[in-house]
């Protein structure tokens, strides 16, 4: 049955952690483990690429398994999606998210960005904006902008639901991302009808540069047209002092990658974004 079931997993192109693939009921372990609360938020700091200023956070979901360790998001969030446990899983993080961030909220420098990954599933259903609205309520106004990250991978179709929930979400003060942008195939309408506030250029696209001019001409193209959509341009993956000044030199508003810190537990970025030695 394992091997069966390992062979299904790789003809449907998903990776699993071992623990899932082997186990009889993977989505069973996966419940298992959002009750002991072993789903955590790691964090990313997103700069400013003039200042390098830390001005936010991409909250990034992690498996603290008590026997094997630290588990890769790729390794489980596609069964978190297809078992539909993705969204008490999300509601989660963004309990622990704020609960980790609104005590020291008034010293992260007011409208501190926090970036949360929400699946497809999670935006059709109003429990989104209930989510939404409980995480702001840990603040006081204009401490932190939450900003929804939307992957440009899993395409979401625009319809009426979709929009009055976006529109109650923009009511809130909630920004939408489109993340791993250049990837997909959304057109200008598309991004248009969604109301997106950010695009995230993907990495796949940073890394071009200081390859070949082709891929350069590619990544220059993404750029100019986030310029014309006249929309806030976040780049993912920036490694190099090379990257980091070509997209300077484009105006790519904000940076993101190991150049500037790699995703830390809550304490360990806490300690560098407050600017105190760590404990
Ligand atoms: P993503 O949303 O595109 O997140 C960025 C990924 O790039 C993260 O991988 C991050 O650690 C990695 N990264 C950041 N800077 C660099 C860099 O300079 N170089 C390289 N090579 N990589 C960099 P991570 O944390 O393993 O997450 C992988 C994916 O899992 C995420 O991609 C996202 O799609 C998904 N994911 C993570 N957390 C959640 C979550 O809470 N909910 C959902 N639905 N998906 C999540
Ligand atoms: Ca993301
Ligand atoms: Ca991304
Ligand atoms: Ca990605």
């Amino acid at each position: 049955l394992f091997v069966l079931l390992g062979l299904l997993g790789a003809l449907a192109g998903v990776g699993s952690h071992w623990l899932l693939a082997r186990s009889s009921s993977p989505s069973i372990e996966l419940r298992r483990a959002l009750q002991a609360g072993e789903f955590i938020p790691y964090f990313q700091p997103l700069v400013r690429s003039g200042t390098q200023q830390w001005i936010g956070a991409e909250v990034l979901m992690r498996w603290q398994h008590p026997r094997e360790g630290l588990v890769r998001p790729d390794l489980f969030i596609p069964l978190a999606e297809s078992s539909g446990l993705i969204v008490p899983m999300t509601r989660e993080l963004m309990r622990q998210t704020a609960e980790l961030l609104a005590p020291v909220a008034d010293r992260l420098g007011g409208g501190f960005h926090v970036g949360i990954n929400i699946a497809a599933a999670h935006c059709r259903s109003r429990e989104l904006v209930e989510d939404c609205r409980n995480f702001l309520q840990a603040f006081e106004p204009g401490q932190v902008v939450l900003s929804l990250e939307l992957t440009e991978r899993e395409l979401l179709e625009p319809d009426a639901f979709t929009d009055q929930l976006f529109a109650d979400l923009h009511e809130m003060g909630v920004k939408i991302a489109l993340d791993d942008f250049g990837t997909g195939h959304s057109s200008l309408s598309y991004l248009h009808k969604l109301k997106v506030d950010y695009l995230k250029i993907d990495q796949s696209f940073v890394a071009m540069i200081g390859k070949d001019a082709l891929s350069l001409h590619i990544l220059d193209s993404v750029i100019d047209l986030c310029a014309k959509l006249q929309l806030e341009v976040i780049a993912e993956g920036v490694e190099d002092e090379l990257q980091l000044r070509y997209l300077g030199d484009r105006r790519v508003d904000y940076l993101q990658g190991y150049l500037f810190g790699r995703p830390l537990p809550a304490a360990e970025f806490l300690a560098c974004a407050l600017d105190e030695p760590a404990a």
